[in-house]
């Protein structure tokens, strides 16, 4: 690239203003309006970066055409998760992918502590009875136990799963137990780990999911998974949607065996009107909204530093390398 011509970096998805100026520093901005596969296509012939998200599809394909045109250098994904990138497809290419692994921890772990709470309670379901006018009837029953003499069930312990353990444990007294396939070293709280996933299903009151979306954790509740849940668990999902299989988790839920659960993610997102878990009792929904918070917002778009590092010619921080088989 000559002196005078200008880096242009396809922004694909919403970025700050404030990102946005930073890019526009290191060259030119282009936005765009979808970030559907014709649009990403042409897009990246022409770009030395790309500016992802959530749902843009950065697959071996687009890639491919990145990369006979030769001037795709960098990805960067605003978020922790690229599940949506093919990253053995970028590395290949030498097309780096730059992302912002610790933005949304808190704001992950925040709202998970809130759906907790509130899957437990029943919280969002009671609101709408108290609405219909069934005060009186909601205060009967069988009371359930307090979370601090309940077990919470962490899959995966990384990032968030260590921050929602660390606060349900030290604030709320829940016991906890986890299972991860990598060997956890320190953590700032008491919990056991478990020798494997269907192990900390059978012994959780609460479960609640923290792993990437890979080969391995696709459908990791499905019916079989389900069917070792300890009777009358919970289950909450801000992980990716692709996780839970929402056939078996509405069925489970129907029929009782499950109390309840909690979902930010869906496959797909938006979910459409026909999708099981719209009509299954008991299910708080949220709209994939783990990472919205003022500072795990600020902090993703601090991916456009990578970025304009790497356009640079300057190592990046966080760079993203694929799953070694
Ligand atoms: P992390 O890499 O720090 O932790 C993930 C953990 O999962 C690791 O410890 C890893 O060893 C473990 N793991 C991987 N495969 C596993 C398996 N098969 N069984 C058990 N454990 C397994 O990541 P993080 O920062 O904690 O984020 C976790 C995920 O949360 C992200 O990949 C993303 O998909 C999701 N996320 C969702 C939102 C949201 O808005 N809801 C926001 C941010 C992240």
């Amino acid at each position: 690239m000559s002196e005078n011509q200008k880096h242009r970096i396809v922004v694909a998805e919403g970025l700050s203003e404030s990102g946005l100026e930073r890019l526009r520093a290191a060259g030119e901005v282009v936005r765009l309006s979808s970030c559907d596969e014709a649009s990403l296509t042409a897009a990246v012939r022409e770009a030395d970066a790309l500016l992802v998200r959530t749902y843009s599809q950065v697959t071996a394909k687009l890639i491919g055409e990145a990369k006979a045109k030769g001037r795709l250098k960098v990805i960067g994904r605003a978020g922790v998760g690229v599940d949506n990138i093919d990253l053995k497809a970028a590395l290949d290419a030498g097309i780096k992918v730059v992302h912002t692994p610790a933005a949304s921890t808190y704001a992950v772990a925040e709202l998970v502590v809130g759906l907790i709470v509130s899957v437990q309670r029943r919280f969002t379901w009671m609101d709408g009875q108290v609405r219909l006018g069934e005060f009186g009837s909601l205060r009967g029953g069988k009371p359930r136990p307090e979370l601090q003499h309940q077990t919470l069930g962490i899959i995966g312990m990384g990032r968030i799963g260590t921050a929602v353990g660390r606060r349900m444990h030290l604030g709320m007294g829940m016991r906890v137990i986890y299972y991860d396939i990598r060997e956890i070293g320190y953590l700032p709280f008491v919990a056991e780990s478990m020798d494997s996933a269907e192990a900390v299903y059978r012994e959780a009151d609460v479960v609640t999911l923290h792993v990437p979306l890979t080969k391995l954790t696709r459908g990791m509740i499905n019916g079989e998974a389900l069917s070792c849940f300890k009777a009358g668990s919970s289950l909450v999902n801000a992980s990716r949607g692709p996780v839970v299989e929402a056939g078996p988790l509405a069925a489970a839920l129907e029929e009782g065996r499950l109390w309840g659960a909690a979902i930010d993610v869906f496959d797909p997102e938006p979910p459409p009107a026909d999708h099981p878990l719209l009509q299954a009792s008991n299910c708080i929904l949220t709209p994939h909204i783990g990472a919205r918070s003022r500072e795990g917002l600020a902090a993703m778009n601090d991916v456009v530093d990578d970025v304009v590092a790497v356009l640079q010619g300057k190592p990046p921080q966080y760079q993203a390398l694929p799953e070694v088989d």
